[in-house]
């Protein structure tokens, strides 16, 4: 079985401090006011529920569920909802403010929110999933809202669940209310090239970090670590413009090939086994600890957190490390990967292009009106390369890594919005 008991939570990092010391830092670099500080660094709203869902076998389980508000200081709050055995109350709240930085990164209007169910998906019948998603959605229906704020799909779900949560909304609303939740299945007013999104975002932004190291992306290589939505597009996209990807992973193991991976063949391969590569036989299996280390050119996490720590940083041999995932890298790993001239394309700003068509998906829905593939993607890319460059440009400015450059265009969004409205 690929379901594993989680580790207990002391013995885990904490990507919720993680967050706050890159926050801290670019806070101080910046000359943030202590008012706004104050107010940032704790979400605006914390909710736990507890959910009753009959199982298939008849008994009734109780789920713990979570919703953080980081902010809704730019406009709704967004963001995505995780299912996952174990999922902790820390990890939501560091992923909800990374959400608050990620759409002030790429300029969208909404704040940072991030949901959590602890649950193994894998091992819960569709129905159980339903009844599950359904409970979750019913009790916080009054958090929700198209003007308030707007889940997503994340780990463990997807345009399956946003149509029942969506449902289970429109229901309570005596009403179709598409724009209460955005990564639908097309056919509920979900937006083309949403899928993919993220991943195509990650390319990008890959793209645009090879281009400033002067890497050829038809002479480089790659791995992709995590083999899920993100982690197969992203893989797919960068063998498209010629990277070649020597490694992929997921939660069955890590799979190398000298000649590089063909992409397309692993994705079948995985569509066809519920979604993972366990037995996938276009590569030699390898050590998935051996695969962050390996020799490439490029390095993608695109699972979760902390797989980038003070046990293996030393050992990376990439030049670039493009982050899929949210807070794949643990703060304690940064000054190693500084001082080894790495750059790294840091997630708030490497994985937004999911949250930036999920605001297209949005406005789409408000307008009643569909946009083509084209007009997502050039928009979309369009976005990821200026917000590349207002990084890029932070990062020459105030001489500090790609991630606190990122941190401080955030940051410095969320504040000079502060003192606009006031109020506080
Ligand atoms: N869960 C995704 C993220 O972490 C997408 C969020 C969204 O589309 O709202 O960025």
């Amino acid at each position: 079985m690929l379901y594993k008991e989680p580790a207990p939570i002391k013995d885990r990092e904490n990507p919720f401090e993680s967050m706050m010391s890159r926050f801290n830092i670019a806070a101080e670099v910046l000359g943030l006011d202590e008012e706004t500080y104050n107010v940032l660094k704790s979400p605006a709203r914390q909710v736990i529920v507890n959910v009753p869902v009959t199982m298939d076998d008849g008994k009734v389980r109780v789920f713990e569920g979570y919703r953080v508000v980081h902010s809704t200081i730019l406009g709704p709050s967004k963001g995505g909802i995780r299912y996952a055995p174990d999922v902790f109350l820390d990890e939501v709240k560091a992923l909800a403010a990374w959400m608050t930085w990620k759409c002030a990164v790429v300029d969208i209007p909404y704040g940072g929110a991030k949901g959590g169910i602890i649950c193994d998906p894998y091992s819960m019948s569709a129905g159980e999933i339903e009844r599950l998603t359904r409970a979750y959605t019913a009790s916080l229906v009054d958090l929700f809202g198209p003007d308030q704020d707007i889940p997503a799909p994340d780990m463990g779900t997807g345009p399956r669940e946003m149509a029942w949560l969506m449902d289970e909304y429109s229901k309570t609303k005596n009403s179709t209310v598409h724009a209460v939740v955005t990564g639908k299945p097309l056919v509920l007013g979900g937006s083309l090239g949403r899928v993919e999104a993220t991943g195509r975002g990650v390319m990008v932004s890959a793209m645009a970090a090879m281009d400033k190291l002067g890497m050829d992306p038809a002479k480089s290589t790659a791995v992709v670590q995590g083999f899920g939505n993100v982690g197969s597009w992203a893989a797919k996209l960068m063998a498209e413009r010629g990277v070649k990807i020597l490694g992929i992973s997921d939660v069955s193991g890590a799979y190398w090939n000298d000649n590089g991976i063909d992409i397309e063949g692993a994705i079948e391969y995985k569509n066809a086994h519920n979604g993972r590569l366990e037995g996938y036989k276009g590569a030699e299996q390898m050590d998935p600890d051996e695969l962050l280390t390996a020799k490439v050119d490029v390095l993608v996490p695109a699972a979760v957190e902390d797989v980038i720590t003070i046990k293996n940083v030393d050992k990376i041999q990439a030049r670039l490390i493009v982050e899929g995932a949210n807070g794949p890298t643990s703060y304690k790993a940064d000054n190693i990967i500084n001082e080894k001239g790495i750059m790294v394309v840091p997630d708030i700003l490497a994985n937004s292009g999911g949250v930036t068509v999920s605001y297209f998906e949005w406005v789409q829905n408000r307008m009643g009106f569909k946009w083509t593939l084209d007009r997502v993607n050039e928009r979309a890319e369009r976005i990821m390369n200026e917000s590349f460059e207002r990084v890029y440009a932070a990062s020459q400015k105030y001489n500090v890594p790609m991630r606190i450059a990122a941190y401080i265009v955030a940051i410095d969004k969320v504040a000079m919005t502060y003192k606009y409205r006031g109020g506080f």
